[in-house]
């Protein structure tokens, strides 16, 4: 079985660019399964389709083909057929990615496409279940923490430089809602996996996290010590 690092954390933690620093850094596969969610939030969004109503919820999944691709620098998700790599990035699909999340159904087709991505070679995922549900015998598993104020002043950067400014107020908001959804909802809350090595960047950099999770990647006894084989590299 392929290594596989986990990092799961509250939205806008910094679990993305951590996690595509240290995919790059490692050679592995880059697992961006938030983006997943949002492809078929796009998908309801797209067909009208209301996330209350599970009928139409499990109609949607049915017909729905879903594939990640590209590299750590520059991934790429696929809904259908066509890169969405772009559009999955609005507020409003924030909001609805957090809505059928909280659906079994969609959770369960989305954890089984996360499963079987093991299988193209080692890898580094992020989310909020990889290290409790998706990949519970993960080699490493971070739970990457930071305070609200911290966490909406970073978004609210990020959604401006997509060209899309949101009050930094609204953006404390909409991430405290989603939070509070996805730490309790009943399938898959979000919390620290057993033996998860918790680490609250609030005043840590980019470079600070990575090195820190570099620690613990190399402390494992499973690690290889060497480069990663060139299948684990996205493509
Ligand atoms: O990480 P990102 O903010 O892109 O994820 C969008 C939404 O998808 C989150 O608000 C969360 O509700 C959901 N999600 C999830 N489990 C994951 C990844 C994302 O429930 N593993």
């Amino acid at each position: 079985m392929s290594f596989v690092v986990t990092i799961d954390g509250p939205s806008a933690a910094g679990k993305s660019t951590a996690a595509r620093t240290l995919a790059s850094r490692l050679g592995f596969l880059y697992v961006d399964t938030g983006a997943l969610y949002r492809a078929v939030a796009l998908k309801m969004q797209w067909s009208g389709a209301s996330p209350d109503d599970p009928a139409a919820v499990e109609r949607c999944l049915a017909g729905t083909a879903l594939d990640l691709s590209g590299s750590p620098e520059q991934p790429h998700v696929w809904l259908d057929g066509a890169d969405v790599s772009g559009e999955i990035r609005t507020p409003a699909v924030s909001e609805m990615s957090s809505r059928i999340a909280a659906l079994p159904a969609v959770r369960r087709k989305l954890v089984e496409i996360q499963r079987a991505l093991r299988a193209r070679g080692p890898l580094v995922a992020e989310g909020r279940d990889l290290g409790t549900v998706v990949f519970p015998d993960a080699e490493v598993k971070i739970f990457l923490d930071a305070d609200l104020a911290t966490r909406a002043r970073r978004r609210a950067r990020e959604l401006e430089q997509r060209g899309i400014p949101v009050p930094l107020e609204q953006v404390s908001e909409e991430l405290e809602r989603r939070d509070r959804r996805d730490r309790s909802r009943a399938d898959s809350p979000l919390r620290p996996a057993d033996g998860a090595v918790v680490v609250d960047c609030s005043t840590m950099d980019v470079d600070g996290v990575v090195a820190e999770v570099l620690r613990v990647v190399r402390a494992h006894h499973a690690w290889p010590g060497g480069g990663a084989p060139a299948a684990g590299r996205g493509g």
